[in-house]
């Protein structure tokens, strides 16, 4: 007895994104054999009894199972893959199945394979048009892919005459025919769908297939669980920090969750999220975080900022703007020491440590010409109200001190204050400093005494 009692029989597409569903090989394996897949299945059991005593594996009627196209990795599909390996001698029949993610997801398989049969309306016509043979594909039986990928049309799960959705195969393995009612499966152009939108974890769910089937998917221990706390470490002091600033990020996986291989929907989900492929998440892991914290720090707007200047340049830029202002010694404002670190880019202190002989003076000199133009601008004042208003009051313009003041800061351009004390003085002048001291005396009294004094 040789390992080929069966035609060797390979399946299409491997090393594609079109790779054939494990379940589409059984039904091709008992076309080819010329019995139903039924018989098939009992006949392989048997042959597997006799050549395996004791291995009561084969017990399992697998074509009866839940999803016909036997694409988990549930023990069923391990067990019934073993066999058909051995039957037919073909190694790479592993590939037609998701075996491969096998102890990096959910040990039960959920999520992973959709419960019926789905196909593309589009690519069983071309095989039919081009008399080649059609097969259901690996990608089709998850239930992230909706629409093929080629054709962008949405997957067909219904027979067009009965409308039964396909949960077994034809029983002789014609996979353009309906289980039910035997027709065919084929369907108009007019009553296809177009997606032309990829579907969402399309592309993570595609790669994943890509790889199976060109049987480079190599699973690193725990590779889930170490990408989230690889992941978690590498961004919580930073995420902590920048979380201020308006920082959207995909939401955090769970502590409680980190520690379970997940679920295939979420391992997209969190691909998706996190921008990276859910291969190299499960073969590199720590590598997948770390350029997954990458992408994270990339999405962040960080502030606008001047470009940096070097330290030399910076200190003769601030030197020559010191000296400047010293050299003019103008006549009107002086900017403050904040002004200039400000327009030179650096701090006070920056000026303070670096020109310990030229910072002195400038405050000598912004200190004079302060008290300088206060004393113009008072000189101003009281030259403009000697000029005539404080001779005029009391009479219709100036008729209270407040209007006097009002008249001098709007003509000079000083302070309220200092417009006061330039009128206080303007009338001192006039009338003399002592009835003003009479005055103040007589204001001591009665508050609502008027100046000048009517005598
Ligand atoms: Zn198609
Ligand atoms: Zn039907």
């Amino acid at each position: 007895m040789t390992t080929t009692d069966y035609l060797p029989i390979q399946p299409i597409g491997l090393g594609t994104i079109e790779v054939e569903a494990f379940g589409s090989v059984l039904c091709r394996m008992a076309q080819a054999h010329s019995v139903s897949v039924y018989t098939l299945a009992m006949h392989l059991r048997h042959w597997w009894k006799r050549s395996h005593l004791g291995d009561d594996r084969a017990k399992l009627n697998i074509v009866n199972g839940i999803n016909p196209m036997l694409c988990g990795y549930g023990p069923n599909i391990d067990a019934y893959l073993d066999i058909v390996k051995e039957a037919t001698g073909c190694e790479a029949i592993e590939r037609t199945t998701f075996l491969a993610l096998k102890g990096a997801l959910d040990p039960n398989g959920h999520g992973v394979i959709r419960p019926d049969r789905a196909w593309c309306p589009a690519c069983l016509e071309e095989a039919h048009l081009s008399g080649e043979q059609f097969y259901d594909r690996l990608a089709w039986a998850t239930k992230a892919i909706r629409r093929c990928p080629i054709h962008k049309l949405s997957l067909s799960t219904k027979c067009p005459s009965c409308h039964a959705t396909q949960l077994h195969y034809h029983h002789l393995g014609a996979m353009d025919l309906c289980f039910k009612c035997k027709s065919p499966l084929r369907t108009v152009a007019e009553a296809w769908v177009v997606i032309p939108e990829p579907q969402l974890y399309e592309r993570e769910c595609l790669d994943l297939v890509g790889k199976i089937s060109a049987g480079e998917l190599r699973i690193a221990p725990n590779a889930y669980s170490v990408f989230i706390t690889t992941f978690a470490e590498y961004l919580s002091p930073l995420g902590k920090k920048i979380s201020r600033f308006a920082y959207k990020a995909p939401r955090r996986p769970q502590l409680a969750r980190e520690g379970r291989p997940p679920r295939l929907d979420t391992l997209l989900r969190r691909c998706a999220a996190f921008g990276v492929s859910p291969a190299d998440v499960l073969s590199d892991p720590e590598g997948t975080a770390k350029s997954a914290c990458l992408l994270e720090f990339a999405r962040l707007d960080l502030p606008a900022t001047a470009k940096p200047r070097r330290a030399a340049e910076l200190v003769e830029l601030a030197r020559r703007r010191l000296e400047s202002e010293l050299d003019e010694a103008r006549i009107d404002a002086i900017p403050s020491l904040r002004q200039i670190a400000r327009d030179v880019g650096v701090s006070t202190g920056f000026l303070n440590f670096h020109f310990p002989d030229l910072i002195p003076k400038y405050s000598v000199l912004r200190k004079t010409n302060s008290k300088r133009s206060i004393q113009r601008s008072r000189d101003s004042a009281l030259a403009f109200l000697l000029a005539g208003p404080v001779f005029e009051y009391p009479s219709p313009e100036f008729s209270s001190q407040d209007r006097l003041v009002e008249a001098t800061v709007e003509r000079t351009g000083i302070g309220v204050r200092a417009a006061r004390l330039a009128v206080k003085a303007a009338l001192k002048q006039r009338f003399g400093a002592k009835s003003y001291e009479k005055y103040r005396k007589r204001r001591r009294r009665d508050p609502t005494a008027k100046w000048p004094p009517c005598d």
